[in-house]
């Protein structure tokens, strides 16, 4: 693997080791090899092209084809001190301008657009007179009709492709099907052997489907096992979202809805607040989920049925981007099925024989007694093999003995026949196990020989029997009223030619075991009161410099936090997801937190096996720490922060940040009211700031900022610190 790649890794992005295939792929990418990687959500497809555009002297042009994503991507990328940008339709042309102007500098790595943009011919202009290395074409399924999110002016790309023949192009995905794939190689001209396929198995979600009965009080069960934590939840109606959200709101939980009748704001609004830890739970129909990067997601809820498998996979990929454990509930109920096969009779004949292949797969997949991994990796044609997944509701379960259940199976049929074949399965069971309803009475099905012969399973037995009459075809079910009626089959079971065996569930009425499951893999051993104080003030920081909080820290990076408790900036270092720059940033609010809690609580540091960082080298020079001396040279030159912004389209925080560092460790930065013309404060505030500094010193900002009560931002202080530093 190319020292550089892992150099970078570690001092910029602050991670140990790369993942499944992320260094094969980088390494084929700076071997200047066109590349197609295709990797699940979550699977780390961007450091994959990040990385060799850090270290190609020239541009990285990256196409993708939402602006959300392309947003938060550069606000991420300019948090870890990377030099990227945007282009887009939305920019002032001042800001337009100057962007195009640090593009032709060269002092832009990574610049990203959407295809869109691309067309227009000031953007030719611009993309002829410089210096293209890499070529990244993000979400390339849109490229391809088969799809399922084609995109016309991705075609365009193939032109591209040939006006820079020296360019290498990479492709990224996270669609997995065959057809599309060799649809991308051949737009791109891609080789076979420069293709990357990752597992699609997600190993960090645990997979559940819940026999759908109360749903409204399974969901509320549901979401009590997440207190603070975010979660979806996905509804097949605008009117159930709704009916929905203002149930969960009613029991005091933070919720919001996303669906297309509400207006473009009030979906902004929602989005945003979901992404911003401001509520937890979003109620949704399918409408919500493209363009979110949010990692920390740790529950996908179906409250009712996916269309297909490839949707469900889609949107339970939502959870768990982070790595870490995330749970995916599936409510499933036949009822929901007659809903889908009503919509699939509205299509024309060949877009049914599709559309119900694809709704049986889903059914198999809900119906698996074995683990749930198997029909759901095949479906991607994976061949998954492992025995016991541990992290299925199926591997999970107890296997229960097989039972031989003929004599209830031709109860069940007999009640069928007898109630002229007209009534759903829910309604059989109620004559089957006695029940005094009215609509029973009224009926006079009590009166029948099988009313009340069946109190030897529970009402969900009964369900799974019936389903499983259903598989062998000894039953069928009306489309559109759900009723049961008998096969031609049917008879070889009545007359007990034909034994029916199954494995009965003895399932608790709502289910109990993802509980377990849940309690199992969240005991990762770190604690709780910190990380709820970590996570408190990451929303504050995040809130202050107007960004979703994990662009700040990852969750993961908070709980690490909380396990080895960093007090110096050293072990800070060490930490998963602190690189260099983040920690000259927000290093110090992090640290003053968790030294606080330890002295309270008399805790000690606890060593976290090393990253070890390979010392000085070309890279970190150049990548990490080489920064603030290009930095503060450049200050130290021009004396202006607006002129430096402008040349290094970073922000004013990372370039002070940058400039701290340089005056700490390098040398003194000249004379200069450059910082305090910066500073919204009033006079008299200043100078209570500089008296602050004069008392407790400037290397840790807390006491500062407790000092004057907590009044003044911490972007201020970094501010006002500059200025007092140059100033003594
Ligand atoms: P994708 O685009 O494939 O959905 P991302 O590139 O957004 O995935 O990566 C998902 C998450 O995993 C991000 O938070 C990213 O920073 C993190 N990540 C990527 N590679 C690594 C790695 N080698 N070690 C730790 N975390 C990583
Ligand atoms: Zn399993």
């Amino acid at each position: 693997m190319s020292e550089q790649a892992l150099q970078i890794l570690k001092t910029v992005f602050g991670y140990d080791e790369f993942r499944s295939h992320q260094s094969a792929i980088i390494e084929n990418i700076l071997k200047r090899n066109d590349t197609l990687a295709i990797m699940p959500t979550g699977g780390g497809k961007s450091i994959c092209y990040q990385i060799p555009a850090l270290i190609f002297p020239g541009l990285t042009l990256v196409i993708s084809p939402l602006i959300s994503l392309m947003e938060d991507q550069v606000n991420q990328l300019q948090a870890l001190g990377i030099p990227a940008a945007l282009l887009n339709s939305t920019l002032s042309s001042r800001e337009y301008l100057e962007t195009l102007g640090n593009v032709q500098k060269g002092t832009i790595k990574l610049l990203y657009m959407a295809p869109e943009t691309l067309m227009l011919e000031r953007t030719r202009q611009l993309l002829d007179s410089i210096h293209l290395d890499c070529l990244t074409i993000d979400e390339a399924h849109c490229i391809s009709e088969w799809g399922h999110d084609f995109r016309p002016e991705y075609r365009q790309l193939a032109g591209l492709r040939q006006q820079f023949p020296n360019a290498v192009c990479v492709a990224l995905t996270a669609t997995a099907t065959p057809q599309v794939q060799q649809d991308i190689k051949n737009s791109l001209q891609m080789a076979d052997s420069n293709e990357f396929i990752a597992s699609f198995n997600r190993t960090n979600l645990f997979l559940e489907v819940i026999e759908k009965q109360n749903p409204v009080v399974q969901t509320l069960r549901l979401i009590e096992k997440y207190p603070n934590q975010s979660g979806i939840i996905y509804c097949n109606s605008r009117r159930q979202v709704d009916e929905l959200t203002a149930v969960l709101a009613g029991h005091n939980c933070s919720v919001a809805a996303y669906h297309a009748g509400l207006t473009n704001d009030e979906r902004a609004a929602n989005q945003s607040a979901f992404i911003r830890d401001d509520i937890q739970i979003i109620v949704a129909t399918i409408a919500f989920g493209m363009g979110i990067n949010k990692p920390n997601v740790r529950f996908v809820l179906h409250f009712d049925m996916p269309r297909n498998i490839e949707s469900y996979y889609q949107q339970i990929g939502r959870a768990g981007r982070d790595g870490l454990p995330a749970y995916c509930h599936f409510l499933f109920g036949y009822g929901d099925i007659q809903k889908v096969k009503f919509f699939i009779n509205q299509k024309s004949e060949s877009e049914q024989r599709i559309a119900n292949l694809h709704l049986n797969t889903l059914i198999a997949f809900a119906e698996a007694e074995e683990c749930r991994r198997i029909p759901l990796l095949h479906y991607f044609g994976e061949h998954y093999t492992l025995e016991n997944c541990q992290l299925c509701d199926n591997c999970l379960s107890e296997k229960q003995p097989l039972c031989n259940v003929t004599v209830p199976a031709q109860k069940f049929l007999s009640c069928i026949y007898r109630t002229g074949q007209l009534f759903g399965a829910a309604y059989l069971i109620d004559v089957l196990r006695g029940s005094k309803a009215k609509k029973v009475l009224e009926r006079q099905h009590d009166q029948l020989p099988t009313y009340g012969i069946g109190t030897e399973l529970t009402k969900p037995q009964w369900q799974q029997l019936s389903r499983k009459l259903l598989q062998e075809n000894l039953i069928i079910q009306d489309q559109e009223f759900g009723s049961l009626k008998l096969t031609e089959a049917a008879r070889t079971v009545l007359k007990g030619e034909r034994q029916i065996e199954i494995r009965l569930t003895q399932r608790p009425e709502f289910t109990g075991k993802s509980k377990t499951a849940a309690e199992q893999q969240t005991q990762l051993d770190y604690n709780h009161t910190l990380f709820h104080t970590l996570r408190a003030c990451r929303k504050v920081l995040a809130d202050q410099e107007n960004v979703p909080p994990y662009i700040i820290f990852s969750d993961k990076s908070l709980m690490e936090m909380a396990t080895w408790f960093p007090q110096s900036k050293e072990s800070l270092l060490q930490i998963n997801g602190v690189g260099q720059v983040k920690l000259d940033h927000y290093g110090d609010a992090f640290l003053d937190e968790i030294t606080r809690f330890c002295s309270e609580h008399q805790i000690a540091e606890i060593a976290r096996p090393s990253r070890t960082v390979p010392l000085s080298s070309s890279v970190e020079k150049k990548v990490a720490s080489g920064r603030h001396i290009e930095i503060g040279e450049l200050f130290t030159r021009l004396g202006c922060l607006d002129q430096m912004q402008s040349d290094l389209n970073i922000k004013l925080s990372t370039t002070l940040s940058h400039l701290y560092k340089y005056q700490s460790d390098v040398a003194q930065l000249p004379t200069t009211d450059a910082f305090i013309c910066k500073s919204s404060l009033a006079p008299d505030q200043q100078d209570r700031v500089m008296a602050a500094m004069a008392i407790h010193g400037t290397e840790r900002l807390r006491p500062v900022f407790e000092e004057l009560r907590g009044e003044i931002s911490y972007d201020e202080l970094h501010l006002l610190r500059l200025h007092y530093l140059t100033h003594r």
